[in-house]
C-alpha cells in the first residue's frame, strides 16, 4: 500500500525498527535507543542519519538534566511528516478525524448517511475525506472502523446496521479517494489505538470492555491483539452472568447482553416505572436516589463487575480499560461495580488496574486512523524471524 513518494518506502527493516521504537516511546536519548534495540551507538548513528534526512526523525532540545552540561538532544519522530484520516461508520452517520503520525486529533467532521447503499456510503466517505484533508501535509492512508467482521483489512463480511452483505469497502474507498484505505472492526481499531498511543502503551497485556448499545471486549496479550475469524461478532456479549436473569433476543438467560446493554437497562426501567425512559434518565434517577432506578442500575453495575472479574480471572491482563457510550453506568455506580469484582475474585488476587475512558465518536474514528498508521509504518516489515 506504500507509494514511491512515501518516506517509508525506501526504508530498510532495521531503519524501520528504529523509527517504530521512537514513534512508540520517543523522545529517546540515543544511548537509550541503542540499548532498547541492542545496537552499538555507531550502528545507531549510521541508521538514524537517512531517517533524519528523510524528515522522519529529528533532534529535540531538552534542557540538560545536570545544570551547566551540554543540552541533551534526544531523538523523536516528526509527527507532522504525514497525515492520516480515521472514519467510524455508524448506521446513520460517519465520524471522521484528521490525525498526525501519533494519532493526535487535528480536526474532525461528520457526515449524515441518508442512503445506506455501499455506493452512497463510499461517496459520503470520499466527501468527508475531502473535507478533513488540510492540504498542509499529504494524507498517507485512510482508516475505516465498522462494527462488523472484516477480512484482509478491506472486505466487510456483513454489517447488519447498514443492511450490507459482503462489501469490499477498502477497495471502493481507495478507488473513490485515490488513497490507500484500511478497514477494520471498530473495537479492534480502538484496541490498536490504545495499544500504540493510549492507555495500553506502557503494558504488555490489557483488556478493553465497552458497554452501550452492545457489549464488546478485546484483549492484547504479549503486545499482540488477540484476533480470530470470529472477531467482530461480539462474542463476549453472550457470556453468562446470572442464571436467573432476563433473556437476550437469542434466548440466553442472564447473558451480558440481557443485563448490560442500554436497551436492556432502559426496558427493565420502563417496565418497573410504567413509562418509557431514556438510559440517561435511568442513571439520573438513580443518582437522585430513586429507589427503583437505583436497584436496576445497581444490579447492572454488579453484573458489569462480575464480567470484569471474569476477564481478569481468565486472561490476567495488567490493566482493564472501560469505555463505550453506556460507560456512565460504571461511574454512577462505581462502588457496586467494584463490589461485583471483589465477589468474583480470589481473596489474594491483585487489585485490578481499571481505567475509564469517556466515550466519544472521535475516539473510535481515531482508532481507525491508528490502524492506518500501523499498516503504513509496518507494511514493509519483514517476518519477525528476519
Ligand atoms: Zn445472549
Amino acid at each position: 500500500m506504500l507509494d514511491a513518494a512515501s518516506p517509508w518506502a525506501p526504508l530498510l527493516p532495521s531503519a524501520r525498527r528504529v523509527t517504530l521504537e521512537v514513534l512508540l516511546h520517543g523522545p529517546l536519548a540515543r544511548s537509550e535507543l541503542a540499548d532498547r534495540l541492542g545496537l552499538s551507538t555507531a550502528s545507531l548513528t549510521r541508521l538514524t542519519k537517512p531517517l533524519m534526512d528523510a524528515g522522519l526523525l529529528r533532534e529535540v532540545e531538552t534542557p540538560s538534566l545536570r545544570g551547566g552540561g551540554r543540552p541533551l538532544q534526544p531523538l523523536d519522530v516528526d509527527p507532522d511528516v504525514q497525515r492520516f484520516i480515521g472514519i467510524k461508520l455508524a448506521g446513520f452517520r460517519a465520524y471522521g478525524v484528521l490525525t498526525n503520525l501519533r494519532a493526535d486529533i487535528l480536526g474532525s467532521a461528520t457526515a449524515e448517511i441518508t442512503d445506506q447503499s455501499p455506493e452512497a456510503v463510499v461517496a459520503r466517505i470520499a466527501e468527508l475525506v475531502d473535507e478533513l484533508d488540510d492540504r498542509a501535509r499529504p494524507v498517507a492512508a485512510i482508516g475505516i472502523g465498522i462494527g462488523a467482521v472484516v477480512r484482509d483489512f478491506s472486505r466487510v463480511q456483513r454489517a447488519v446496521f447498514l443492511h450490507w452483505g459482503e462489501v469490499d469497502l477498502g477497495a471502493a474507498v481507495a478507488r473513490a479517494t485515490g488513497r490507500p484505505a484500511v478497514v477494520s472492526n471498530d473495537l479492534d481499531a480502538l484496541m490498536e489505538a490504545e495499544h500504540w498511543f493510549g492507555d495500553g502503551r506502557d503494558v504488555q497485556s490489557f483488556a478493553v470492555l465497552t458497554i452501550g448499545a452492545g457489549v464488546g471486549g478485546g484483549l492484547v496479550v504479549h503486545d499482540h491483539l488477540v484476533s480470530g475469524p470470529d472477531s467482530g461478532l461480539g462474542l463476549l456479549g453472550h457470556f453468562p452472568i446470572d442464571p436467573l436473569g432476563p433473556s437476550c433476543p437469542e434466548g440466553h438467560r442472564g447473558c451480558v447482553k440481557a443485563l448490560l446493554t442500554t436497551d436492556a437497562i432502559q426496558s427493565q426501567a420502563a417496565l418497573t416505572l410504567g413509562r418509557p425512559v431514556t438510559y440517561d434518565e435511568v442513571l439520573d434517577l438513580a443518582e437522585a436516589g430513586d429507589q427503583v432506578a437505583d436497584q436496576i442500575v445497581g444490579r447492572a453495575a454488579h453484573a458489569f463487575g462480575t464480567l470484569i472479574a471474569a476477564v481478569a480471572n481468565i486472561a490476567q491482563p495488567e490493566r482493564i480499560i472501560l469505555t463505550g457510550e453506556g460507560i456512565r453506568l460504571a461511574q454512577v455506580a462505581e462502588a457496586r461495580v467494584r463490589a461485583g469484582i471483589t465477589q468474583a475474585r480470589h481473596a489474594e488476587a491483585s487489585p485490578i488496574d481499571l481505567r475509564f475512558i469517556n466515550d466519544d465518536p472521535t475516539l473510535w474514528a481515531r482508532g481507525a486512523a491508528a490502524v492506518a498508521i500501523q499498516r503504513t509504518v509496518l507494511a514493509a516489515l519483514p517476518p519477525r524471524t528476519a
